[in-house]
């Protein structure tokens, strides 16, 4: 069976998926979706039998199927191997009644390594299959985390360049701190006066400005996008609710079959939908719990149906969800809309023009799936202290959102199936947050200098990616206006 791609918003296109992720936006602004979710084909308990790797394929075969077995086989080894600082890949941690599915043993700690450091190498394959002889240029707009894990994975890639835009006040001070050390001529990195919104509005622009575009062709360019809209991001994302899934049977945690609940921390709600897709896929989920912090635009959308971007933007403590338009929901809308484009379009039009949509009580019946809630600052930094105290273990403010969130569930519902957290962040990257969480900050210390402590009270290793940026020189200094984003680029590629 082949699976294709249709835009969300117009479905009479079909592309390949190397197409869909060379393109990675529809021409018509829409988000490639798979013009069917095709099952599993393997057991679990035969799943449970391999690797991160061999699941990896799996599950990958099923989405990808225009790549070769040798071609995905090549992308999956070369992305998981020694960059990542376990074997596993991604482990689980047991701690207080939930399963932590750690996500972030990657390059740069977080989870969009899971991803990114594959999609480089789909990419570059994708290119190939297609004869494409233009330089691909990924721009990435990122809230933190993407930004790095995008530059660490296209560092160097031949037949690539990679442009980042951050919003020069909204990230960490180590999350900016990776983005402007990194190393790779084919690298640029711009912090811009904005916040994430309007960075990742300015690159969608681009990608839909059809002179620009013209304009990179004459010069042997052409964009992609490594964003989560991306769908060579989302198909790696399916993989480890497979894995996680199928470890809890290995370690008989669960019997084949039984159904687990899902955690997950978001934002631009990619992660979550991966787990949404693994679901369609036959794995035995039963809710998708959607976490978000005071940026709550999708609890709200979960409880009236009602999607409203019209609101107060808040920086928080978990800043890789500080989003108010979560782009990868258009691609749940298009599903629960029963695969309607022109719905889809006239609501992606309303949330353009008015910043605000509704859905059908129709379609709210497809949402049954999820339960939305959200956690403020007080209660993400009192979640990571109750979790230090109770267990030892430290969680980032990201799992930390997903984790308080999952108590409240437990406590309106009292469902109390196993449960995976997505846990999306290595607290090293948010040293100030969870040491004053935990009641041992030292203000006279940088955040970096705090991986000391952090690493003394969790009793474990810094990582290496913390290591590196101790001593690392910063490479990038150009900022930006948001109108001044396209110019910027053109600059970069001297055009
Ligand atoms: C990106 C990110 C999220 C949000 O994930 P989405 O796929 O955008 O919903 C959560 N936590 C961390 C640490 C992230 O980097």
């Amino acid at each position: 069976m082949s699976v294709e791609y249709v835009s969300t918003r117009d479905k009479s296109d079909k592309v390949t998926a190397s197409q869909a992720i060379l393109k990675g936006l529809a021409p018509d602004g829409g988000l490639y979706v798979p013009t069917e979710i095709p099952k599993l084909d393997k057991t679990f308990e035969e799943l449970a039998e391999m690797d991160y790797k061999q699941v990896a394929y799996e599950v990958m075969k099923l989405m990808l199927s225009d790549f070769t077995e040798e071609e995905l086989k090549h992308c999956i080894t070369s992305a998981y191997d020694s960059k990542f600082d376990t074997e596993e890949i991604a482990p689980m941690t047991y701690a207080d009644g939930a399963y932590y599915l750690e996500l972030f043993h990657g390059k740069t700690i977080a989870f969009k390594d899971m991803a990114l450091s594959i999609l480089p190498h789909l990419m570059t394959t994708a290119a190939k299959k297609n004869n494409i002889k233009n330089e691909i240029v990924i721009l990435t707009a990122t809230s933190g985390d993407t930004g790095k894990a995008a530059l660490a994975g296209f560092a160097d890639v031949p037949g690539t360049k990679i442009i980042v835009f951050f919003p020069k006040d909204g990230v960490s001070d180590i999350q900016k701190r990776q983005m402007v050390t990194q190393t790779g001529d084919n690298t640029f990195v711009v912090g811009i006066n904005g916040n994430f919104d309007q960075a990742q509005t300015g690159v969608k622009q681009m990608f839909g400005d059809q002179k620009l575009n013209s304009e990179l062709a004459d010069h042997g360019f052409q964009f992609s996008s490594a964003n989560s809209i991306n769908i060579g991001r989302l198909v790696p994302q399916i993989v480890y609710y497979v894995y996680a899934y199928t470890r809890l049977l290995k370690e008989g945690r669960i019997n084949s079959g039984d159904k687990i609940n899902v955690t997950v921390p978001t934002g631009n709600f990619g992660n979550i939908l991966a787990c949404y897709y693994g679901k369609q896929m036959g794995l035995p989920v039963d809710k998708l719990i959607c976490a978000s912090n005071e940026n709550k635009v999708l609890y709200d959308f979960f409880g009236t149906g009602t999607y409203d971007k019209n609101r107060e933007f808040h920086l928080t403590s978990s800043p890789s969800m500080d989003i108010l338009i979560s782009s990868n929901l258009e691609r749940l809308i298009y599903r629960i809309a029963g695969e309607d484009d022109k719905k889809d379009a006239e609501f992606m039009k309303e949330l353009r023009e008015g910043g605000k949509y509704t859905i059908t009580p129709e379609m709210r019946k497809g949402l049954a799936d999820f339960y939305g809630n959200f956690a403020d600052q007080t209660e993400t930094s009192a979640e990571i202290k109750r979790v230090y105290d109770d267990t030892g273990y430290v969680i980032d403010p990201h799992t930390a959102v997903a984790s308080a969130v999952y108590q409240k569930y437990l406590k309106d519902t009292g469902d109390d199936k196993p449960v995976v957290i997505a846990s999306t962040a290595s607290p090293y990257k948010f040293t100030r947050t969870v040491m004053e969480a935990i009641g041992q900050d030292d203000k006279s210390k940088t955040d970096l200098e705090l991986t000391d402590d952090l690493s003394r009270v969790s009793g474990t290793k810094i990582p290496p990616a913390i290591e590196e940026i101790k001593s690392a020189p910063v490479r990038h200094k150009t900022t930006c206006e948001v109108a001044e984003m396209p110019q910027t680029v053109k600059g970069f590629l001297g055009i």
